[in-house]
């Protein structure tokens, strides 16, 4: 399996330091609003990323953080004259509902900056002791210049970056160079506040994530994962902390996601193109959703629009007819088995799993991997014959519901869409006694309410089939 890193801009074999384990950290939203479009890019591509090496047999220990102490945070409570504990935890709620919608699976821990606390100040002080950070009037800055690897991740050159850095004149005279960052802040009126060596204070965005990797998942991890945007300052600056903190390397491999583009132009609040996952699920499903940002590499940009969200929904509609009609194969053929055309075609089989395989290990193509898929649903499809046996249409919905699987598309049915399920399911055997007593009228006018309903029925040899669309 080959990984595109950052770190070294090349595509590696990926090893993991143990063998069959991979620790995991992707850095989270800051919860001030609800997540919006681009925040779900990595939540989904990374989500998929790790169902992939859980496919491959890896045990992943996979750590997503909230932000909870934040100057967005804080405005947004004073606006609303709430607290910011009052803010985070309801947009902390609000992210669970939006991420279980895209069927991201929880994380094995997502720690918040709030509970943190201890091991925050901790690191900031080993930091001091080494020499890699210093105090100002309550200031704690990082010292660049003591860390000569500087750049390393973004490829930039230290003294280009304090040359730009002086230029801008929000410039901070406290800090010995330019491109020192904040990991301590004094306390300010109407802010919260926490006791630390020194003073009363918060921490700078940055050093919760070396933290949190550091206790969640040891000094060196495998995967470090986030939007391309965060790969400077706040990636650069994670390896600062933690490489002078621990002295080890702090991650193996960096995978960093493409832009989110809006009818091919930037995302943006000013540009009026600003989307939360929540608007959209109100026009389409959130499979939907995840389904359209898996069909474009991760490091790709990737561009939203209605046209190209309606063309990912016929083609996941189309998947899961594939599904409800094996499903009733399975249901209700003769329990035979493999005929000797259809060991034949196993062999056929094989060959779309290999190809989503073959796409996956290659930096994680989940458009190539989805191209796979669809070519499995054909040949499902052109094989679907009264005669199949039971054996075989398993067979068959056995990898279809597995590579679906590995890219989440294939999540049960809500309890609500079971409820739907129950009243179709009565109205059909109405409908079926209907016709049996010759009774053609109602039989109509049933199969009418259903399609109201937006359900589509097929009389086949085997009985009554029926999907939604
Ligand atoms: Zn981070």
């Amino acid at each position: 399996m080959k990984v595109y890193n950052t770190l070294t801009r090349t595509k590696e074999d990926f090893i993991p330091q143990e063998e069959g384990k991979v620790k995991m950290y992707v850095c989270g939203p800051t919860v001030y609003n609800y997540i919006h479009i681009g925040n779900a890019r990595p939540y989904v591509v990374f989500d998929t990323v790790r169902r992939y090496l859980e496919y491959k047999g890896y045990d992943v220990t996979y750590i997503q953080n909230f932000t909870d102490v934040d100057d967005k945070i804080i405005k947004k409570a004073n606006e609303e004259h709430s607290s910011m504990e009052e803010v985070s935890n309801r947009f902390i709620k609000e992210a669970f509902t939006d991420a279980d919608g895209l069927n991201v699976k929880r994380a094995t821990h997502h720690p918040r900056v709030t509970e943190e606390m201890d091991n925050i100040i901790e690191m900031i002080k080993t930091l001091v002791e080494n020499g890699y950070a210093y105090e100002n009037d309550g200031t704690v800055y990082y010292n660049t210049k003591q860390f000569p690897e500087y750049g390393k991740l973004s490829k930039k050159n230290l003294d280009e970056l304090i040359e730009g850095a002086s230029e801008r004149v929000d410039k901070d005279d406290a800090k010995k160079n330019p491109t020192d960052f904040v990991l301590w802040k004094p306390y300010k009126p109407g802010e919260p506040k926490w006791s630390s060596p020194w003073g009363e204070g918060r921490p700078g965005w940055h050093i919760e994530c070396s933290v949190m990797a550091k206790k969640y998942l040891g000094d060196t991890i495998d995967i470090h994962a986030g939007g391309e945007d965060l790969i400077f300052p706040h990636h650069e600056n994670e390896i600062a902390q933690s490489e002078a903190a621990n002295g080890k390397p702090f991650s193996k491999y960096w995978l960093h996601n493409g832009f989110i583009m809006i009818d091919n132009e930037k995302m943006s609040k000013s540009a009026g193109n600003f989307f939360t996952v929540r608007e959209i699920s109100e026009q389409f499903p959130y499979e939907v959703i995840r389904f359209f940002i898996l069909n474009g590499h991760y490091r790709s940009p990737l561009n939203f629009s209605r046209e190209l969200m309606q063309a990912c929904q016929n083609g996941l509609e189309r998947i899961k007819n594939c599904n409800t009609d094996l499903q009733h194969y399975i249901d209700n053929c003769h329990d035979s088995k493999l005929s000797q055309a259809e060991t034949k075609l196993l062999d056929e089989l094989e060959k779309y799993r290999t190809q989503f395989e073959t796409a996956m290990d290659d930096d994680f193509n989940t458009a190539d991997a989805v191209s796979a898929i669809y070519e499995l649903v054909r040949f499902i499809n052109k094989n679907l014959k009264e005669n199949i046996s039971k054996e075989f249409a398993e067979r068959e919905m056995e990898l279809l519901g597995k590579l679906c699987g590995v890219l989440g598309i294939n999540k049960e049915k809500e309890k609500a869409n079971d409820e739907d399920t129950a009243v179709i399911e009565e109205l059909l055997a109405k409908r079926t006694e209907a016709k049996k007593n010759k009774n053609f009228a109602e039989a109509d006018a049933i199969r009418d309410k259903l399609t109201e309903m937006g359900v589509t029925i097929k009389d086949t040899r085997q009985g009554v089939q029926w999907f939604r669309g």
